[in-house]
């Protein structure tokens, strides 16, 4: 590697890397990175184990998740989790194929590199071609209105394919869609709002996931404090608590000097009367119902039982925030400020053998998807499956456009760039070109990640596409090229954009960089141009890199 420059004085450990030296670095850390969560791409893509430093086992399909338990630290890697990252946050699925594509780019960038393209004109064709690419994402997109049940589903079942969710897909896809129409409001404007506040997903094991369902309302998973509390209750008062009914601590630390039982005895009642004032609170204001987020003494659980009031502890932060939601209610953080007003009325419902309470409020607000799973592990997955599945069915009711998956929205795009990489002038044209040869990665790894043949079915793939057929992508299942719109194969148009952008904009800030200087040591590099995995920071990960 060349050394640095006589003017640059650096300290000892400092290293510095320049001009196709840092590109070709750069390059190849990101390409590991990206090129290891490809083989999980699509329904037929592979698992992850993921051991972390303390033994605990994570068994995952989906990209971010796999990227950040990666625990990745070199820092032209990282800009590559980012994407995932981005992805997950604005779209909710796509990772993978963000992520691939990301590392695509840069393969091919550096090919472009090797015939002495200067990596401006690189960027700048990359650009052209994301924004191009994004303004035909528009055009072939289908809209799909919010009450169309059966794309939704279709919407959800395709992001669930390949993930822990696949098995009942059916069912929870089912699930997944009324939930979100459940929350699903229509804005003065005609556009519509899904408020993802009044959904909550609570799991349970033990069970199948076909089993799960959707509730109306909250569902908290405790125990009354006493067994002789009443537990089912029509309209009753309700108080969110914050605040412990607990003697106070001031009190329990101060030293107490008993010198006799009749002192002892006072310094005891004292408590009681602290105690007895706090559930006289309660019930002056008219609770009948009391979720408490803190610890409730057992003398209190008792004087409340006596009172015929529900009362329940170290409620989760979580659910008292949902619970909120439900009733309408705030959350009282002070006993003493209690009046009737912080009240809401609910209806709660006691199923003894689950060890669950149902919570409704008078306006049916929210909904509780209750998801089964046999194990720890499924019901996990089960869980990451199907927030995706809620994110990208909540995009796209909210964004309200539909693509052909599978496969067919890349090879669309990707025709179309060719076409108009003819109007761009100079080098860039060969960057266009290079961008949508990226994105047919994507029906490539389908199909590689089943077994079949990448490069017949991509050939396949454009005629059927040259011939007009916007829709035709990859069964992967047959092997066949099918109109995958009128399978039910569809994903959402805004996060094919996003993705198409955040891999273009991560592409770009890896080619600007032609310089690296760094206070450590550079030589835990060691990624080659055959997608090895950086070593660096990819601890017992290693053996992931390149799975291609
Ligand atoms: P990502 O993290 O990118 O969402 P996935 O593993 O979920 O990765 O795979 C998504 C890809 O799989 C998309 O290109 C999607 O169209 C494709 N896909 C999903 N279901 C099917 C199916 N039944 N047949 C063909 N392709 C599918
Ligand atoms: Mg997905």
């Amino acid at each position: 590697m060349q050394q640095g420059q006589p003017m640059i004085i650096m300290g000892d450990d400092a290293q510095r890397v320049k001009d196709r030296d840092a590109q070709e670095y750069n390059i190849s850390a990101a390409r590991g990175v990206a090129e290891s969560v490809r083989s999980t791409l699509g329904p037929k893509g592979m698992d992850k184990m993921l051991v972390d430093s303390t033994g605990g086992v994570t068994i995952t399909n989906d990209g971010v998740t796999i990227l950040q338990t990666m625990d990745i630290d070199n820092p032209t890697a990282e800009m590559i989790v980012e994407v995932a990252e981005t992805q997950e946050d604005e779209a909710g699925d796509g990772t993978t194929s963000a992520v691939a594509i990301a590392g695509e780019l840069l393969k091919n960038a550096q090919e472009l590199l090797e015939q002495d393209i200067h990596p401006t004109a690189v960027i700048k064709g990359f650009n052209l071609a994301s924004e191009y690419a994004r303004e035909q994402v528009d055009e072939v997109a289908t809209t799909v209105d919010p009450d169309d049940a059966a794309t939704l589903k279709s919407v959800a079942e395709t992001s669930m394919t390949g993930k822990g969710a696949e098995l009942d897909k059916e069912t929870l896809a089912d699930l997944v869609v009324r939930a979100i129409q459940g929350v699903t409001v229509e804005a003065d404007d005609g556009s519509h709002v899904v408020d993802l506040q009044n959904l909550n997903i609570e799991t349970r094991t033990g069970r199948a996931a076909g089993e799960s369902e959707l509730l109306s309302g909250a569902v908290i998973d405790k125990d009354p404090v006493h067994d002789d509390m009443p537990t089912d209750f029509e309209s009753a008062n309700v108080l969110l608590l914050n605040d412990p009914i607990e003697v106070e601590e001031a009190d329990v630390d101060t030293a107490v000097n008993v010198e006799s039982p009749d002192q002892l005895q006072k310094f005891l009642d004292q408590e009681e009367k602290q105690l007895r004032e706090k559930v006289d609170r309660i019930v002056d204001s008219g609770a009948d119902v009391v979720f408490c987020q803190k610890g409730i003494d057992d003398l209190a659980q008792h004087y409340l039982a006596k009172e015929g009031i529900l009362a329940v502890r170290r409620t989760k932060k979580s659910d008292l925030g949902f619970l909120k939601n439900v009733l309408g209610a705030p959350i009282v953080s002070d006993l003493d400020s209690l009046s009737a007003d912080d009240l809401a009325t609910g209806t709660i419902t006691r199923d003894e053998e689950e060890g669950l309470f149902y919570v409704e409020g008078e306006d049916a607000h929210g909904v509780t998807l209750l998801l089964y799973g046999t194990t720890d592990h499924v019901v996990d997955e089960l869980e990451r499956g199907i927030e995706d599945a809620i994110d990208v069915v909540a995009t796209t009711v909210s964004d309200g456009r539909t693509l052909p998956g599978g496969g067919a929205i890349e090879v669309e795009l990707a025709s179309r760039l060719r076409d108009y990489a003819d109007s761009v002038s100079g080098r860039e044209q060969l960057a266009v070109e290079a961008f949508a040869d990226s994105l047919e990665l994507i029906p490539r790894v389908l199909a590689e990640n089943a077994g079949l043949d990448a490069i017949d079915l991509l050939v396949d793939l454009r005629a059927a596409h040259e011939a007009g057929d916007t829709d035709a992508g990859l069964n992967v299942f047959s092997g066949e090229v099918e109109n995958t719109t009128e399978a039910g194969v569809v994903e959402t148009a805004h996060a094919k954009e996003q993705a198409i952008a955040s891999a273009a904009e991560a592409a770009n800030l890896v080619l600007k960089i032609d310089d690296i200087i760094s206070a450590g040591d550079l030589s835990t590099s060691g990624g080659d141009d055959e997608g090895g995995a950086p070593a660096g920071g990819m601890g017992g990960m290693g053996g992931m890199g390149g799975a291609m």
